[in-house]
C-alpha cells in the first residue's frame, strides 16, 4: 500500500493490489515447495478454454502464469469455437475421474450455444477452484464449508489488508452478478456490514452511494462512479475492467481521479483487484489439493 498526498491535505492509500496479491502467492509457493516430500507431487490445475476470445487468450495465459510462479502444475486444453457441448462435458466427466487433476476452470464467457450452467454443475464440486458450482454456492449461503470465488475472495482479502474492518460498517456494492456482486454483498454481510446491493434499477444510485462506508462497484461501466457520488473518508473497492471511450485504455467503474480526492483508500485498475483474483485462484487450487490429499474441505 502506499500513501500520498493530492494538492490539499487530504491523504489517501492506494490499495496496492499487486503487492498484496504478491505476498499471498510467495506464501503459497513456499507451501507448495513443501508438498513433494510430505505428499508426493505438487497440485495440478487444469483451465479449459474454448474458442479464440481474445480476452480469455490473456485471462488463461495469466492464469498459467501465475501457476508457474507458484509452483502448481498446470495444463492449459484449447477446444474450437464449435465444440459440441456433449465433447465439452465428457472431457470434464474424464478431470472429474483423473486422480492427477486438483483443480478444474472453464474460462467464462463460453462461445454460443454452450450452456455455462450445465458445464459449471458437471465440474467436480470438489475440484471447482472458480467456486461456482451449485453446491459451493450454496455452502456461501448458508454457511457451510465451500470454495469461494476468486473475485469476492480477493475483495475481502483488500479489504482486511488494509485494516478495513466492515462490521457494523455500511456497505454498498453495485452489481448484483453471481461471480461478483451477489457473493461480495454476502461475504461483507457475513462480515457484520450492513448491506445495500444496488443494480440499473436502483433509484437514485448516487443518494445510496454517498451513504456507504465501503464502496464495491462492480457493474461494467467505465467511470460510472464520480467523485460526487462518494462522501469524504469511503474506502472504495473497483471491480470493473473496461475501456475508457475516451482514450481506449483499460480503465475500472470508478472516476478514480474524483473519487481519489475524498477517499480514505482505493484500489487502482489496473493493479486492485485483477491480480487478487488470480492470487485467489491459485490459494483455491492449494485448498483444493489438500482437500484431495487429506480428505477434508479446509475452507
Ligand atoms: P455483469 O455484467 O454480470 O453484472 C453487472 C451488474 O452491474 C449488473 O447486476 C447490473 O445490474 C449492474 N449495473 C450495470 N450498470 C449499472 C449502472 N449504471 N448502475 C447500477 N448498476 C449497474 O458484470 P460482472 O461479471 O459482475 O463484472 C462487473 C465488472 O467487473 C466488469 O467490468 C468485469 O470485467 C469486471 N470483473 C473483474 C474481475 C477482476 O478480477 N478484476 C472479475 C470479474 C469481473
Amino acid at each position: 500500500m502506499s500513501t500520498f498526498a493530492n494538492h490539499s491535505i487530504h491523504c489517501i492509500m492506494i490499495i496496492d493490489g499487486k503487492q498484496i496479491s504478491a505476498a499471498l502467492k510467495a506464501s503459497l509457493a513456499e507451501q507448495v515447495a513443501a508438498f513433494p516430500a510430505r505428499y508426493g507431487r505438487v497440485p495440478h490445475l487444469t483451465v479449459v478454454r474454448v474458442g479464440e476470445d481474445p480476452a480469455s487468450v490473456v485471462y488463461v495465459r495469466n492464469k498459467a502464469k501465475a501457476c508457474d510462479a507458484v509452483g502448481i502444475r498446470n495444463t492449459t486444453l484449447v477446444l474450437p469455437e464449435d465444440t459440441p457441448e456433449e465433447e465439452l462435458l465428457s472431457l470434464i466427466r474424464r478431470l472429474n475421474g483423473d486422480d492427477t487433476v486438483d483443480g478444474i476452470l472453464v474460462q467464462l464467457p463460453l462461445p454460443r450455444p454452450l450452456s455455462e450452467a450445465r458445464v459449471i454443475e458437471t465440474i467436480a464440486r470438489e475440484k471447482d477452484v472458480d467456486g461456482f458450482h451449485p453446491l459451493n454456492v450454496a455452502g456461501l449461503w448458508q454457511k457451510t464449508p465451500h470454495m469461494e470465488p476468486c473475485t469476492p475472495k480477493g475483495i475481502m482479502k483488500l479489504l482486511r489488508a488494509t485494516g478495513v474492518d466492515p462490521k457494523g460498517k455500511r456497505a454498498v456494492v453495485i452489481g448484483r452478478s453471481n461471480i461478483v456482486g451477489l457473493p461480495v454483498a454476502k461475504m461483507l454481510l457475513d462480515a457484520n456490514a450492513t448491506v445495500t446491493l444496488c443494480h440499473t434499477r436502483t433509484v437514485d444510485l448516487a443518494s445510496v452511494t454517498r451513504q456507504a462506508e465501503i464502496l464495491v462497484v462492480a457493474a461494467g461501466a467505465a467511470k460510472m462512479v464520480t467523485g460526487d457520488m462518494v462522501s469524504e473518508g469511503v474506502v472504495i473497492i473497483d471491480v470493473g475492467m473496461d475501456r475508457d471511450p475516451q482514450t481506449g485504455r483499460l480503465c475500472g467503474d470508478v472516476d478514480f481521479e474524483s473519487c481519489a480526492s475524498k477517499a480514505a483508500a482505493i484500489t487502482p485498475v489496473p493493479g486492485g483487484v485483477g491480480p487478487m483474483t488470480i492470487a485467489c485462484l491459485m490459494e483455491n487450487t492449494v485448498e483444493c489439493f489438500l482437500h484431495r490429499v487429506n480428505g477434508s474441505i479446509t475452507v
